[in-house]
């Protein structure tokens, strides 16, 4: 087992073909640490969703190399990479939540792709994670009946449930209001100290920036910056 969770190598990603062939990602490298939390930054277009889905093997990789968690994504099948899904947590600007089943039921399914544990005990875990989230009273509304920032978070207990090795955010917070956004994000570190959970995630949010380990900016498909911040204690070091 090395420090590393992800470690990017000369990763060049690619849209279209022929004439409307288009070079969205160019030659990005990082690593990123076990127990991290990561933000990328960037305008929009600058590649940052890109990466995010590369990395989390929801995009096939097509030139340069991804180990995630030990393991060499490139040139992997598909088998090997839904296993690898089932250790990564996904939570996305479209919350794509289910509209029949309530904010408990939600959560739970992202248990059940894992078969993991009877109904009884899964209904538990989402009402723990639920709770943690500020929604102990709304766990059997359905989205309809849930805000905008409520729902966001239903989806971000759907994605922790399964206790992930990697948690991979787009914007997760955009839909929150202060104190919830900073909420959410509190959890993510301390999933990260007490169990070593790494954290990726795209915000533009500055309210967040002061909780991160690290800031990697993107500008036109190639990373500008790369430095610590203040969640963290390392010299920083900037890349151009
Ligand atoms: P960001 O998340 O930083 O806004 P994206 O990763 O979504 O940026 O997009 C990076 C570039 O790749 C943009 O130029 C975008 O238009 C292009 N792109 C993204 N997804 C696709 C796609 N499915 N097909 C073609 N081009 C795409
Ligand atoms: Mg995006």
């Amino acid at each position: 087992m090395t420090d590393a969770a992800i470690s990017v190598r000369h990763l060049d990603h690619f849209f279209g073909e022929g004439e409307a062939r288009k070079q969205a990602l160019f030659d990005i490298n990082l690593e990123i640490q076990r127990g991290s939390l990561t933000i990328f930054m960037g305008p929009s277009g600058s590649g940052k969703t890109t990466l995010l889905t590369i990395m989390g093997c929801l995009r096939e990789v097509q030139a340069g190399g991804i180990r995630l968690l030990d393991e060499e994504l490139s040139g992997s099948d598909e088998i090997s990479r839904i296993d690898m899904r089932r250790r990564l947590g996904f939570i996305f600007q479209a919350h794509n939540l289910h509209d029949s089943l309530t904010a408990r039921q939600n959560v739970m399914m992202g248990l059940q792709v894992h078969g993991r544990g009877d109904a009884a005990k899964q209904a538990r875990a989402a009402d723990h994670l639920l709770g943690l989230l500020g929604l102990g009273e709304r766990m059997d509304y359905r989205p309809a009946n849930l805000s905008g920032g409520q729902k966001q978070r239903v989806a971000i207990a759907r994605a922790l449930v399964s206790n992930p090795d990697i948690i991979f955010a787009d914007e997760p917070t955009a839909a929150l209001d202060k104190v919830s956004g900073l909420a959410a994000v509190q959890l993510f570190k301390e999933l990260g100290r007490a169990r070593g959970t790494t954290t990726v995630m795209v915000t533009h949010d500055s309210r967040i920036l002061d909780l991160a380990d690290r800031i990697v900016t993107l500008e036109e498909g190639r990373i500008v910056a790369d430095r610590a911040a203040a969640g963290h204690a390392h010299v920083s070091a900037e890349h151009a």
